[in-house]
């Protein structure tokens, strides 16, 4: 189906599209990827009157290291975030970036635009997660920095005010003996995972674990922080058991919705399994160990 009429603006800068979406009001959009946005239209779910167009703005694309922070622009796209040897550093990130989707979606589709759509499903926001990680944008009221553990306020809604645009996302990047991964389980490559699990562990030691992060996704209306889970695992040796406590109390903090991706049986279920296998790629990389993470399919 084609989308409804609606005329097209394209921003020189993230202040000129902040303003112009503040001018034209809530029937205006961003476009930046599109790979959200544009479905939606040409099913006539979402008709916006304006859109914004971001893809012309220069200088909102990076991905580099600065004084210990990775910044990744708004723009930056999903396949170059999987290509990069900044986001490798970063081995949850990297996993996450290279199953999002297809190679087309992944061509196209921006970090940005994933975190703003906050989809329940989207796989940025569960790996961001389970990181330090802040939100940078732009609006009407100047610039400001969101936690991304305050950002995600429910399915498709985040803290972003009317007018706000995503500038950039910063991420602390882990120091010491620290490890993650992203496990997600999708029947095929251009679909949303059924599941999915972000784990990071910093350990004092080659075994024992100091502080672990575990986030699920698309088992709730947002990512959800699995702190029982991550209690089984502080202060202890990670071994079989620990671990196997700790996929237990991810299955019970899942709440999932049963749909044409499985039963809520099922899903649970899936969580377990992937919490384990994220947690032992997570150690072994702590200990230094190159283990293949990312997206299982079907
Ligand atoms: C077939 C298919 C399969 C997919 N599978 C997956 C998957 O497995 N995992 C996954 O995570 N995603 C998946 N996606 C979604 C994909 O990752 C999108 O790229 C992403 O959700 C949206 O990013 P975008 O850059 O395309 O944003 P757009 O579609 O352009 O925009 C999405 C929304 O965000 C707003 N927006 C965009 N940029 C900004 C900004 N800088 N600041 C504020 N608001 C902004 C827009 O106005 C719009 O409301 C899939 C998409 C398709 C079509």
């Amino acid at each position: 189906m084609y989308p409804h009429a609606f005329r097209y603006h394209r921003a020189a800068s993230l202040e000129e599209a902040a303003s112009m979406i503040a001018e034209l009001g809530e029937d205006a959009k961003l476009l930046a990827g599109g790979q959200s946005l544009i479905p939606l239209m040409k099913l006539r779910l979402s008709s916006p009157s304006h859109l914004v167009d971001l893809n012309f703005v220069p200088g909102v694309s990076y991905i580099h290291r600065a004084n210990g922070d990775l910044r990744l622009g708004a723009m930056a796209r999903h396949a170059d975030l999987a290509a990069s040897a900044a986001v490798r550093a970063i081995p949850l990130l990297h996993d996450c970036a290279a199953g999002i989707a297809d190679v087309q979606v992944r061509n196209r589709g921006t970090i940005g635009g994933s975190l703003a759509e906050a989809d329940p499903s989207g796989d940025w926001g569960a790996a961001l997660l389970a990181l330090p990680a802040e939100v940078r944008c732009v609006g009407p009221a100047g610039e400001r920095s969101i936690s991304i553990s305050d950002f995600f306020l429910d399915a498709y809604t985040t803290a972003l005010a009317p007018g706000e645009v995503v500038r950039e996302i910063l991420v602390h990047v882990p120091q010491g003996a620290a490890g993650g991964a992203y496990v997600a389980f999708k029947r095929c490559a251009p679909v949303y995972a059924t599941a999915s699990v972000a784990t990071q562990l910093t350990m004092n030691d080659r075994a024992t674990c100091r502080e672990a992060h575990i986030v699920l996704g698309c088992v709730g209306l947002t990512a959800i922080r699995a702190r029982t889970a991550e209690d089984e695992l502080a202060g202890k040796e990670l071994n079989s058991q620990t671990i196997a406590r700790a996929a237990e109390a991810a299955m019970a903090a899942a709440d999932p919705q049963p749909d044409m991706r499985g039963s809520v049986g099922y899903k649970r279920t899936l969580v377990g399994s992937l919490t384990r296998r994220a947690l032992e790629a997570a150690l072994r990389r702590s200990q230094g160990g190159a283990v293949q993470g990312g997206h299982i399919y079907a």
